[in-house]
This record gives C-alpha cells, sequence and structure tokens, in this order.
C-alpha cells in the first residue's frame, strides 16, 4: 500500500517515520522546501526524543522518503494523511485555509482511487468540506473516500505515542476506507474503534478540551487552596486516587498552552455555537487558563513591588518540557508583560530558546538568552521556573543564591517542596499551597 503525509510538522513528521516503521512505503511531503531538504537528509527541524534516530533507520531502510513535488505524491498513493495546520483564527474558529488547499491539489491529482484522511485535529463536519471540495475541483470522475484518523500524540513523547497508541480512532462512511486504514493500523487491532467521520472527529476535539478543562479545574482549586489553609498537591492527590477521576492532568500552575489545547478548547466551543449548542463551560475553562499568567505576575509584584529596572531570571521557555515548541506557551505572556513592566529578563531553555529568538530578539540590555539556569540567576532579583524540564530538578542551590541579589523564587509549575527550598535560605511561592 502507497502511503503519503502531507505536512511534515510535528504531527505529520512522526507520522511518516512511525507509519515508516510499521513497514509501510511512506511518502512525505510539505510546501517548505527547505523543510523537505533537511528532512530527506535525516535532520529533524524540531526537537522531539527519539525521532532523529527512528528517522534515519527508516531512510536507510528505504521504504520512507520525502520529496518536495506535492503532484506526484498524491498521484502515486492510495492512502493520503493530511497532517496540515489547523491554527486558530482571530474569533477562535480553527482556520480551514491549510486544509482546504491541500484539499484542491488532492482534487486535481486524483487520479486513482484514494482515502483521504484527516489527521489534523479538525472540527465536526469538516469531512463534508472536504468530500465537497474535492468534488468541486476534480477533473475527474474517480472515486475516493474521506476518513478521520486524529492523532494524540504528545509533543516530548511522539515517538513512542505514536508507536504505543491507547487507541486508534477510525471514522469511516465506506468499507473501502475502513478496510485500507484497519490494515494500516494491523499492529494496534486491539485497540482501534470504528466510528463514523463525524463521531471521530468529534472525539479528538472532545478529548483535548476534556483535558484542558481538567486543568483548569484544578488551577480554580489551586486559587481557593492559596484562601485556605489547603495544600493543592495534597487535593490533586486525593482527588486522584479516586480511580473515576485519576491524577492525569490535575496539576495545578502556569495553565495550558501549545499548539493543541488553546485553539482545540476555542473551536469546539466555536463549532457547537454554530450549531445551536450552549458552550459556556469550554468558555469558562478557557477564561481560567488565560487568567493564570495574570495571577502569576501578580505573585512577583507581591514580593518585588515595582519591577521597573529589576533583573527576573526565567527558567524554561517551552509551553511545557521535552519539546522546543512555544507555540501558545505561558513563557511569552509573561515576558511580554514583564518587558512592559520594564524589567530586565534574563532566559534559560534546554531547547527552546531558538525559537524564543524570533519571537523576542535578544536585546543587551532589555533582555538576554543564556546557557544555563547559574548564568540566568546572575544579579536577579527573583527567579521564575515557567516549564518543568527535568534539569532543573537538580540544581545546586548555593551557586543559585550566590548568583543573585535575591534569593526569590516564585515556582510557576510546583517542582519544589515549599520547606526543602526555604531551607536553604529562599524566600519561594508556588501555586495553591504555602
Ligand atoms: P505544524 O505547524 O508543526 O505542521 C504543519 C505542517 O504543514 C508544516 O510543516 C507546514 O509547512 C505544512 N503545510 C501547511 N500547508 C501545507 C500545504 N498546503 N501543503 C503541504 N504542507 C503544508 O503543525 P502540527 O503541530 O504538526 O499540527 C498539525 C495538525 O495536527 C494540527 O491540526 C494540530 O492541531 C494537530 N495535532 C497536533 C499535535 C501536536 O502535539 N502538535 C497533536 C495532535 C494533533
Amino acid at each position: 500500500m502507497k502511503i503519503s503525509v502531507i505536512g511534515t510538522g510535528y504531527v505529520g513528521l512522526v507520522t511518516a517515520v512511525g507509519l515508516a516503521d510499521l513497514g509501510h512505503q511512506v511518502v512525505g511531503t510539505d510546501k517548505i522546501k527547505d523543510k523537505i531538504d533537511r528532512i530527506s537528509l535525516g535532520d529533524v527541524p524540531i526537537y522531539e526524543p527519539g525521532l532523529d534516530a527512528l528517522l534515519k533507520k527508516n531512510l536507510k531502510k528505504g521504504n520512507l522518503t520525502f520529496s518536495q513535488n506535492m503532484d506526484d505524491t498524491i498521484q502515486a498513493a492510495e492512502v493520503i494523511f493530511v497532517c496540515v495546520g489547523t491554527p486558530q483564527k482571530e474569533d477562535g474558529s480553527a482556520d480551514m485555509s491549510q486544509i482546504e488547499e491541500v484539499s484542491r491539489m488532492i482534487a486535481k491529482n486524483l487520479n486513482s482511487y484514494k482515502v483521504v484522511v484527516e489527521k489534523s485535529t479538525v472540527p465536526v463536519k469538516t469531512s463534508m468540506w472536504i468530500k465537497r471540495i474535492i468534488s468541486l475541483y476534480r477533473k475527474t470522475d474517480v472515486d475516493f473516500d474521506v476518513a478521520s484518523n486524529p492523532e494524540f500524540l504528545r509533543e516530548g513523547s511522539a515517538v513512542s505515542d505514536f508507536l504505543n497508541p491507547d487507541r486508534i480512532i477510525i471514522g469511516v462512511e465506506s468499507d473501502r476506507a475502513r478496510d485500507l486504514l484497519v490494515e494500516i493500523y494491523g499492529s494496534f487491532k486491539d485497540r482501534i474503534l470504528i466510528t463514523n467521520i463525524d463521531t471521530a472527529e468529534l472525539i479528538k476535539h472532545a478529548s483535548n478540551s476534556f483535558l484542558a478543562m481538567k486543568i483548569s479545574y484544578i488551577n480554580m482549586i489551586s486559587d481557593l487552596c492559596e484562601k485556605t489553609e489547603a495544600d493543592v498537591e495534597l487535593v490533586a492527590e486525593g482527588m486522584g486516587l479516586d480511580k473515576r477521576i485519576g491524577r492525569q492532568f490535575l496539576r495545578a500552575g502556569l495553565g495550558y498552552g501549545g499548539s493543541c489545547f488553546p485553539k482545540d478548547i476555542k473551536a469546539l466551543a466555536r463549532i457547537g455555537e454554530e450549531l445551536g449548542v450552549t458552550m459556556s463551560l469550554l468558555k469558562e475553562a478557557d477564561k481560567i487558563n488565560a487568567a493564570r499568567v495574570e495571577t502569576f505576575i501578580k505573585k512577583l509584584k507581591k514580593c518585588l513591588w515595582i519591577l521597573k529596572d529589576k533583573t527576573i531570571a526565567m527558567l524554561g521557555l517551552s509551553f511545557k518540557p521535552e519539546t522546543d515548541d512555544i507555540r501558545e506557551a505561558p513563557s511569552i505572556k509573561i515576558i511580554a508583560k514583564l518587558l512592559e513592566e520594564g524589567a530586565f529578563l534574563r532566559l534559560y531553555d534546554p531547547k527552546a530558546s531558538e525559537n524564543m529568538k524570533s519571537v523576542f530578539p535578544e536585546s543587551e540590555n532589555r533582555l538576554i538568552y543564556v546557557d544555563n539556569p547559574y548564568q540566568a540567576v546572575g544579579n536577579a532579583n527573583a527567579l521564575l521556573f515557567i516549564t518543568e524540564w527535568d534539569e532543573f530538578k537538580n540544581l545546586d542551590w548555593e551557586t543559585i543564591k550566590k548568583n543573585m541579589a535575591n534569593p526569590i523564587i516564585i515556582d510557576g509549575r510546583n517542582i519544589f517542596l515549599p520547606e526543602d527550598v526555604r531551607k536553604r535560605g529562599f524566600e519561594y511561592y508556588s501555586i495553591g499551597r504555602r
């Protein structure tokens, strides 16, 4: 079976490499030619643990190639996985222009039966539009199917998530498309759930929005903990012991970021409203999330009063650990706010600094990027932990304290036990606990 993957970003590249590793013949393509050049040479343009080795392995095996020629790639394929972006528009709805563009490309190159698989996260009813666009623009009467196979990988563990999925959702409306997709995912037979397309599309949006809601829920509870003697970490642990609730995604902090939760919860709210369904639960969860950074800055101001000309060290810029992705990262809003207040910033992240430089370029007297946490805290009036990278868990506290002007720490991810940090002579503030 010949498989094409269109879009070689976080999802598309992992999908192409993962499907090749499952033994399929795969061609990946992207509209950014440089990306294809780099990937063809075995150079992964993003940071994703394990991806580099798996890409090289499958390129060498010969069943994975990348091509800049989208026409040929589409024509040669029987199954096409569409992995392009579905970013957020100003009004919160999903921008479907990349999906439309690819649908037109597929229509133009529809030379034989193909299954067009939506792997990108799309609003329910998208398949109807893809079908309409392909039907409108195709030049022949060649048959095709649209299917939905949403992706659930998490950045930072994308390779192992792809190769050890909890579930494979296949939304189809023909036996032919179902059989092809079931064959592709043969090795995960016991984890396949077959549904209609609307259901599959909705499973993805509903899952992401639910997880985002869980995060906002514990963050709301953490605000309550701060007004009482309760400790949010223990509240979460106690809640999580209930199997119906579970401990995952009950981590109080700076809220959710990344390229999925913030846009998916808004997109689901929008599509619901367009279809006449009240989605206020999701809107409230998103509002809680938006307020997290403000609450965090208030904590900092409570320590330093005036931020103008203060030196602030920030550890962690990516939206979560083990990725270089900064899309919708809370760090962006925090940096913008601190610059607005006139602070000096010293920033460190193990992987995401280069990406952040394209949003906030280095400026000698306002913002610098440094090579390690110890440089970051140089003469700092406060140290902020923004992302819970593992390497921050074993810092040399003596050196940190010696390098800082004021030993003040605000931990936005509850990385440490308050008593451990305080006994080393720091003022320590975290989320939802004393
Ligand atoms: P991305 O921005 O990293 O990658 C998208 C890729 O598509 C880019 O390389 C871009 O150049 C390419 N592209 C855009 N238009 C194209 C076109 N017309 N033809 C060919 N290539 C084109 O995005 P991503 O993070 O990989 O996300 C892709 C989709 O998967 C989104 O819908 C996202 O919501 C969903 N998703 C993302 C994740 C994640 O963790 N990143 C997880 C699950 C689902």
